[in-house]
């Protein structure tokens, strides 16, 4: 199906001449995917057409538009994100690039509001000259700020800044069908600073397990909570790429990996570490993540991951620890000494490199790494990323993959980095998050393998109780899961239903409204 020319010159009157396109060239730039969690596809469905609004009301009317001439549309804000693609034809992208501004930064009460193209090392970089910092999504500052873009938007410093759902504020919101939603003290009072009432809350409609992944309209602006930054208002980095880095540690950071003999032993530790409220970055990487950070070419990066592995003494995680003066730091170190005594942890000595800790630290707060520790090796990662709920459900569930994946590694389909799972803390231990990273060159032998994989984790899921993956998109996966947890998918399915008769809001990555 090609777009009409009436649609699109509907759709041109909206945005302009210069900010919408159906040239194949074109279509085909947004349409490509290096390959990242579709296995082994390149290319995705074409869109009809790109349109770039610059504003809320041009949103609005594009939405209206395709509800009228029964089209779909499928945001985005940096488009980082496998979910983004369409599945089929009949879909415009609406690529939120032009609307890139930081609209405010409130001091006093500890909130940003930005739009769906300010990325997170702007707005880091804007809230660091004024002693404040934000979460940032694992997946690299190159990510959107907005809260409710991301998948789920943990990251590294969710040890002590939580993750998307914690952090989200009012938001403004264009429904499926065209509407603009001004959520929390927004709709009441025109302010930013609560996400909720007065009046019936929208935040589980618009939230869910993980953000509808562009299946229930466009999040046009949206406010964060911001933190103390205890740092410089600026890194000092030097170098070229790959090679860049800070000349030397900021007074008052400390960042080391630890191992331990068990995952019982890592789990105490990361208990107390929470209970103390010592942690800036807690990360839960294996030995080969840490290769991956620190390395600067395959060739290294083979070179140390050898050398980790036989280093550390099991699980481990990669720590910050950082003071608000001379005597808080000394504390901090002092009740890590204790923490770390009492676990028998292991720190690896390469960390604790002069040359090489300020990068890492560096790489661990301005979130400059996930390409190096996800692709570089492979060209391609997957996996299983499960949910947030208690450290120890998400650890025990975890567990299952080491067999697993040991399984694949053996059978020569994947890379052999490690079977030790990424499981790690958020918010000083309230929650545990866990994943297992896998990476391997596509072919269809692994492909298949991996999918297997991925029900077979989904089957431990259900039979242990262990509660639903984020990694749930799509209707077939939804279909699995929820018969054994409360029949949710009818009631997401209402949601759908209700809020986009017309099933404008293309739903591939979140559910459609079919019985
Ligand atoms: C290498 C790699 C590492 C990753 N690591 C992490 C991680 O550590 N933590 C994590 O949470 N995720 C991670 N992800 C998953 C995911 O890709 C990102 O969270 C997400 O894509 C971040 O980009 P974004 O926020 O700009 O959203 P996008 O990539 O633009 O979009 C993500 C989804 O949200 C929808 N969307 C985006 N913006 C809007 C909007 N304004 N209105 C309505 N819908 C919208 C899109 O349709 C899409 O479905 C990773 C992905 C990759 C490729």
């Amino acid at each position: 199906m090609a777009i009409k020319t009436n649609q699109y010159k509907a759709l041109e009157d909206v945005v302009g001449p210069e900010n919408i396109s159906a040239d194949p060239v074109i279509l085909d730039a947004w349409a490509w995917r290096s390959g990242m969690a579709v296995f082994d596809e390149k290319f995705n469905p074409r869109y009809e057409a790109i349109v770039l609004p610059g504003n809320t009301n041009e949103v609005q009317a594009i939405v209206r538009l395709c509800n009228k001439f029964k089209l779909q549309f499928k945001a985005s804000s940096t488009g980082w994100g496998v979910y983004c693609d369409p599945t089929g034809p009949g879909v415009i992208k609406i690529d939120l690039r032009r609307m890139d501004r930081i609209i405010e930064i409130n001091e006093k009460n500890m909130y940003a509001v930005v739009e769906p193209y300010v990325i997170s090392a702007q707005l880091q970089a804007e809230l660091m000259k004024r002693g404040l910092n934000c979460n940032t999504n694992g997946a690299g500052s190159i990510t959107s700020a907005l809260p409710l873009a991301a998948h789920e938007g943990i990251g590294h410093m969710s040890q002590h800044a939580s993750y998307g759902e914690r952090n989200q504020l009012a938001v403004e919101w264009v429904t499926p069908e065209g509407e603009i939603v001004r959520m929390g003290s927004l709709g009441s009072l025109g302010e930013w600073f609560c996400g909720d009432g007065p009046g019936p809350s929208l935040r589980g409609v618009i939230r869910g397990n993980v953000v509808p992944l562009g299946g229930l309209g466009v999040f046009t602006k949206a406010a964060t909570k911001v933190y103390h930054w205890p740092g410089p208002p600026t890194f000092p980095i030097e170098g070229v790429s790959p090679h860049y880095a800070p000349t030397h540690m900021p007074p008052g950071f400390m960042l080391r990996f630890l191992s331990f003999a068990s995952e019982e032993r890592r789990a105490e530790a990361i208990r107390k570490i929470g209970e103390s409220e010592i942690g800036f970055v807690l990360m839960g990487f294996n030995a080969p993540m840490v290769a991956s950070n620190i390395a600067t070419s395959n060739e290294e990066e083979v070179k140390l991951t050898e050398q980790y592995n036989k280093l550390v003494q099991g699980p481990g995680f990669a720590l910050v620890i950082v003071g608000n003066s001379p005597n808080d730091f000394d504390y901090k170190k002092r009740v890590l000494h204790q923490i770390v005594d009492e676990t028998k942890g292991r720190s690896l000595e390469a960390v604790e490199d002069p040359k090489i800790e300020p990068g890492y630290l560096w790489r661990c707060i301005r979130i400059t790494s996930s390409i190096r520790e996800t692709c570089r090796a492979t060209g391609v990662f997957g996996g299983e990323v499960f949910g947030t709920d208690a450290y120890s459900v998400q650890s025990n569930f975890i567990q299952h993959s080491v067999k697993d994946k040991s399984e694949l590694i053996k059978q020569g389909l994947i890379y052999a980095d490690s079977t030790i799972p990424f499981t790690t803390s958020i918010e000083h231990g309230q929650f545990g998050h866990s994943e297992v990273l896998i990476r391997y060159t596509p072919n269809p032998e692994t492909s298949k393998a991996l999918k297997e994989y991925v029900g077979k984790a989904n089957q431990v899921a259900v039979n242990g109780h262990f509660g639903l993956p984020h990694h749930v998109f799509g209707d077939a996966v939804h279909d699995f899961f929820g018969p054994h947890m409360s029949n949710y998918h009818l009631w997401l399915r209402k949601i759908k239903k209700t809020f986009d008769p017309n099933e404008a809001s293309e739903p591939s990555s979140y559910i459609s409204a079919k019985e």
